[in-house]
């Protein structure tokens, strides 16, 4: 027990894991900074919180997982490169939090859907406990995009739907992007743009792993 406390919060343990990320390509030092203070052990129940700073996708409950942190680095690092930090974000998917505590240390505003109620009250309290205020969370189907008329610069899903939702795309501002894992059993990460002749361009990213985006809601 003694061991994993120190293990959880050493600086080392974080330190070892964006090392890895390094490694696996990801340049972005903000975004690298911001995932090594982050506590994603917060974002775990107990029983697993000592492999929180694995790089390794983990449950969640509910059948849904806390994606892993490449993937959480690489999709971060895909909308800051379209995005400036006064961009309004939109998450489908807010699971434990964790992504959504990296974007609200990146971006002005966080706008974020989750469809599995008890999910949202958990990842609600965490946010709280780290101070992040520029979140809105809200329990919704997502793939609606935010039941407001709205238009944001930056969306992310992280929920894999078969095809890209109309309604996501057009939620995009002109220069707007969307990253979004497509597929089921073969999924690809995948970068939606609304160019400036509003047309929208694709550009597919790397295979990935996600859990289904899925129709209505839970209580
Ligand atoms: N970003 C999360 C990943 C959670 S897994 C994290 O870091 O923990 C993906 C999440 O998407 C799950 O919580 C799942 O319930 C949610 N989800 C799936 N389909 C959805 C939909 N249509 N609308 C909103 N959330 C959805």
């Amino acid at each position: 027990m003694h061991d994993q406390g120190i293990g959880m919060t050493s600086q080392r343990t974080r330190q070892r894991l964006t090392q890895r990320l390094r490694e696996q390509g990801i340049t972005n030092n903000r975004v690298l900074s911001i995932i090594e203070s982050t506590p994603r052990h917060l974002f775990l129940d107990e029983a697993l919180s000592h492999r929180a700073y694995e790089d390794t996708s983990l449950p969640i409950g509910h059948g849904q997982t806390l994606s892993q942190p490449y993937i959480v680095a690489r999709m971060t690092e895909i909308l800051l490169e379209h995005a400036t930090s006064k961009t309004s974000v939109l998450e489908i998917g807010t699971g434990s939090g964790y992504q959504t505590s990296i974007l609200a240390q990146l971006f002005q505003q966080v706008y974020s859907i989750e469809r599995i109620k008890p999910l949202q009250d958990k990842a609600r309290k965490r946010l709280s406990q780290l101070s992040l205020r520029n979140v809105i969370l809200k329990h919704a189907d997502g793939q609606f995009g935010w039941p407001q008329e709205k238009t944001f610069g930056a969306i992310i899903s992280t929920a894999a739907p078969t095809e890209i939702p109309q309604e996501l795309l057009d939620q995009l501002e002109v220069g707007g992007v969307l990253v979004i894992p497509v597929g089921q059993e073969q999924q690809i990460l995948t970068v939606a743009k609304r160019q400036p002749d509003e047309s929208i361009s694709i550009t597919k990213i790397e295979p990935v792993k996600f859990v289904p985006l899925l129709g209505g809601v839970t209580r």
